[in-house]
C-alpha cells in the first residue's frame, strides 16, 4: 500500500490512540466523548446530511435490487441476471438507464459531502464511492474522474493516480473514444507508466482542467521528493550514511522510490530540471484554459467552494473554476511545499 498523506486521528487533538468513530457518519474519529462533544456544533450539519444520504443510498440500492432486469442489452450479460441493479452493472452504463440515475445522483451528493470532511476515513469512503461510480459507468458522464484523481494523491497512491491520468489523456477523455465494451477497457488500463515523461499528452484540449491541475501536482510532488533526496545526498558528505538514508527516505513516497533515476544521486540535477520544465508547461496550460484557477487555489480559505449536484453538473457543460478548486484544494495543501511552487511560478509569470 502507498503512503497516505492523511492519517486517522482525533479531529480535535490529533491523537492517534484509543479512537472512536462518530456513530452518525462513521468518517470522523475522536479520542473520547469530550472532544466529540466539543466538535458537535461544527460537525452536526454535515454529519446529519451524510447519515441521511447513507440511508437514501441504501434504500435506493434495495429498490433497484427489487426491480427485475429487463434484458436491456443481452449481449453484455455473462449469465442470468437477477435484478436491474445487477443488470445495469453488467451493462456498465448506469447514467444511461433512467432508473439508475437517482442512485448515481445520491452517490454523487455523498461524495461531495465527504469532500467537506478532512479525515482519512472520509477520503477513503469518497474514493470507494467514486471507484464504484466509475465501475458501473466507465464513460463517466458525471466526471467522477475529476474528483477521484486528487483523492488518490491524498491517499499517497501517486503511481496509480498517474496511470489513471495518463489513460484519460491518451484515451478515456477523448470525446471520440469508443466505449464499445466498457468493462473490458477498464480492466486493461496500463500500470506503472513513466511518471517522469513529458507532459504533451496532458495538453490536449479534451483533458479536463481538473485533471491538468492534478497532473501538475503529481509533477510537483515528484519534484519536491527528488529535491529532498538531493539535499540528503549533499548532507551525506557531512553526516553518517544511516542518518542520511533515514532523513531522505522518510520524506519520499514509496511509489517514487521505485524509479532508478530518482534514487540515483547522479541523476538528481537533470531530473529536477526536467520536472521544473514540465511543471512550468502545465502551469501555463492551466492558466491559458482558465486564468483564475491558480489564483483561486492560492487564496487562503477556511472551506472549499460549494458543490453542484449531479443533475446540475450534467446540464452545465463547462467546468467551473469553483469545482476544480473544490476537487483539488486539499490534495495541494496536504502536500507540504506544493503551493509554494505555484506561488513562485505565479510571481515569475505575473511580474514579467
Ligand atoms: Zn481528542
Ligand atoms: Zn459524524
Amino acid at each position: 500500500m502507498a503512503d497516505s498523506t492523511v492519517v486517522t486521528q482525533c479531529i480535535i487533538c490529533n491523537t492517534t490512540i484509543k479512537l472512536r468513530k462518530c456513530q452518525g457518519c462513521h468518517v470522523v474519529s475522536y479520542c473520547g466523548r469530550d472532544h466529540q462533544a466539543y466538535d458537535w456544533g461544527l460537525h452536526k450539519m454535515i454529519c446529519k446530511c451524510l447519515k441521511k444520504l447513507q440511508v437514501d443510498l441504501h434504500r435506493e440500492e434495495q429498490r433497484l435490487r427489487s426491480l427485475p432486469g429487463d434484458g436491456i442489452r443481452p449481449e453484455f450479460h455473462s449469465g442470468p441476471i437477477e435484478s436491474l441493479f445487477e443488470e445495469a452493472q453488467e451493462y456498465a452504463r448506469f447514467w444511461e438507464i433512467p432508473e439508475t440515475q437517482e442512485y448515481m445522483t445520491i452517490c454523487h451528493a455523498m461524495v461531495q459531502g465527504l469532500l467537506e470532511i478532512k479525515t482519512l476515513e472520509a477520503v477513503q469512503e469518497a474514493q470507494r464511492h467514486c471507484t464504484f461510480m466509475i465501475w458501473v459507468n466507465p464513460p463517466d458522464d458525471l466526471d467522477i474522474r475529476d474528483i477521484v484523481v486528487p483523492l488518490y494523491i491524498r491517499l499517497g497512491a501517486i503511481q496509480r493516480c498517474y496511470d489513471e491520468l495518463k489513460w484519460c489523456a491518451e484515451e478515456g477523455s477523448d470525446p471520440l473514444y469508443d466505449w464499445g465494451c466498457p468493462r473490458e477497457t477498464m480492466q486493461h488500463i496500463e500500470a506503472n507508466r513513466d511518471i517522469l515523461e513529458d507532459v504533451n499528452d496532458f495538453l490536449r484540449e479534451y483533458v479536463s482542467l481538473s485533471l491538468k491541475v492534478a497532473v501538475t501536482l503529481i509533477k510537483v510532488t515528484v519534484l519536491l521528493q527528488v529535491q529532498s533526496l538531493r539535499n540528503a545526498a549533499i548532507l551525506s558528505k557531512r553526516l553518517p550514511q544511516e542518518i542520511v538514508d533515514c532523513v531522505g527516505r522518510q520524506a519520499v513516497n514509496r511509489d517514487v522510490l521505485k524509479r532508478k533515476e530518482i534514487v540515483d544521486s547522479e541523476c538528481h540535477e537533470s531530473v529536477i530540471k526536467k520536472l521544473e520544465m514540465q511543471i512550468r508547461i502545465m502551469y501555463v496550460a492551466v492558466k491559458r484554459d482558465s486564468p483564475q484557477v491558480w489564483s483561486e487555489l492560492l487564496k487562503p480559505r477556511q472551506h472549499i467552494p460549494k458543490y453542484v449536484s449531479a443533475r446540475q453538473k450534467y446540464r452545465n457543460e463547462p467546468e467551473s473554476v469553483q469545482a476544480v478548486v473544490r476537487y483539488n484544494y486539499f490534495s495541494w495543501i496536504e502536500t507540504p511545499g506544493a503551493l509554494e511552487v505555484i506561488k513562485d511560478l505565479a510571481q515569475h509569470f505575473d511580474t514579467r
